[in-house]
């Protein structure tokens, strides 16, 4: 019923901080992380990097038909074959991929497209060169590097991918040239040994780069799972585990905040041990600790079953909060956790013999926001304080006209 929260801790979220932090203190040198975490890295940052590689892949691809320019500048002979195959069979094949990236769920098939795309947008210019005359070649072929430069630099593939990627070019710039024969078998191989050294040299960057990344992530989901780990324990009471006094005014406030737009049935129930500071006197405040967490236990449970919240109000003073709830509704809850605490049998001999220990409870039932939480509250204190009066171990409802203000 209640969804006050932004940042719900998972039951993973402590396994996952700590591998967090193996991984951080290792450096990420393997570019994999564990199971888990891989998985999930894969997963947070797939539409991140579907965006990216679509907005670099636009930029990309207009830069590769400006590239026209220089194919009329030096590869004249064949300009109308080479204008064709960027025009007619590339821009149309990037925009297929660009479209297959966004159906894709997997960031491995996502990778994959990228670079297969970007592997087949190089080899159709070194093809056409090859029937090609002119006495440009030799500069014309450079354009290979800028590709290269695009797929480790721009792109980003990650290690893997890119190393296959610039190996296949690697290759295809080799045999191209080499049948394109423009060049002395000397020329040939120092072309070669360039291209293999650009090669190395950004695949090292490319290393640095996913590295670095994948770094960020980890600092970035660190960040992430600390603030949902001390936003629980800023809402969470220490001794009972039941939520706190300060986080039961902020889910009061947004309730009502929200209820402003449209009125929301809310009930509060506040219960209270029966004779505790007796048990505390007789048996010590630790076994008194002990009793109040065996209490909350069970109370949270019962309220997390209605869809109800339980806070700690104040010593051994519980509140239970409900929306979209009525009297009735109520009742039966507040019912529920009388028997609850009965069905623990605490001893509690100082009240005799088969004594056990048993709560009151009030209850209030009101419209927020025409009635103030604070009237609420007030009111079923009122209920509770009746109850006791009642001989205690019994619930006792505000009447609807005491619940105003
Ligand atoms: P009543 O039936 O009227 O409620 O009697 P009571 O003795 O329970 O009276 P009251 O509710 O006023 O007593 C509160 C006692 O609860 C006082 C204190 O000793 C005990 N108490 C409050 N907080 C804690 C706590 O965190 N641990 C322990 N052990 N005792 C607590
Ligand atoms: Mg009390
Ligand atoms: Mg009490």
């Amino acid at each position: 019923m209640l969804a006050p929260d932004i940042d719900r801790p998972r039951p993973d979220d402590p396994q996952t901080l700590a591998e967090v932090e193996r991984t951080i203190a290792s450096g990420a040198r393997t570019l994999r992380f564990g199971g888990d975490l891989e998985r999930r890295y894969q997963a947070d940052t797939h539409q991140q990097r579907l965006a990216f590689i679509t907005t670099v892949g636009i930029g990309g691809g207009l830069v590769y038909n400006l590239f026209l320019i220089s194919d009329w500048l030096m590869l004249r002979d064949m300009f109308v074959y080479v204008a064709l195959g960027r025009l007619c069979l590339i821009t149309p094949m990037f925009i297929g991929a660009l479209a297959l990236g966004r159906r894709v769920t997997s960031r491995w098939a996502l990778e994959a497209i990228a670079a297969a795309a970007t592997v087949l947008c190089s080899v159709m210019p070194l093809i056409v060169m090859i029937y090609s005359d002119s006495p440009y070649q030799l500069h014309y072929q450079l354009g290979m590097l800028l590709i290269m430069v695009y797929c480790t630099m721009i792109q980003q593939l990650p290690l893997g991918f890119a190393a296959a990627a610039m190996m296949s070019m690697l290759v295809i710039q080799l045999v191209t040239t080499y049948i394109a024969e423009f060049a002395d078998v000397l020329a040939w191989q120092a072309n070669a040994m360039f291209y293999a050294s650009a090669v190395a040299l950004l695949l090292m960057a490319s290393y640095f780069l996913e590295r670095g990344t994948r770094l960020s992530y980890l600092f970035a989901l660190r960040g992430r799972l600390l603030h949902v780990q001390l936003t629980e324990i800023a809402r969470t009471d220490a001794l009972t585990q039941l939520f706190n006094r300060r986080y039961q005014g902020e889910v009061m406030a947004l309730i009502w905040d929200g209820a402003a737009g449209s009125p929301t049935r809310v009930a509060v129930i506040l219960l209270d041990i029966d004779h505790f500071k007796a048990y505390n006197d007789s048996y010590g405040h630790l076994q008194g600790d002990q009793c109040l967490k065996q209490l909350s236990r069970v109370v949270q449970q019962a309220a997390q079953k209605r869809g109800a919240l339980a806070f700690r109000f104040g010593g051994e003073e519980m509140l239970i909060l409900l929306t979209n709830a009525d009297t009735r509704r109520a009742g039966a809850l507040a019912e529920e956790l009388r028997q609850a605490v009965t069905a623990l049998a605490v001893p509690h001999p100082v009240l005799g013999e088969g004594a056990c220990v048993t709560i009151s409870l009030g209850l209030a039932a009101a419209i927020a926001p025409h009635t103030s939480a604070d009237a609420l509250i007030a009111s079923a204190d009122s209920a509770l304080y009746a109850a006791k009066h009642a001989g205690r171990d019994c619930l006792r409802c505000a009447p609807l006209e005491a619940v105003k203000g």
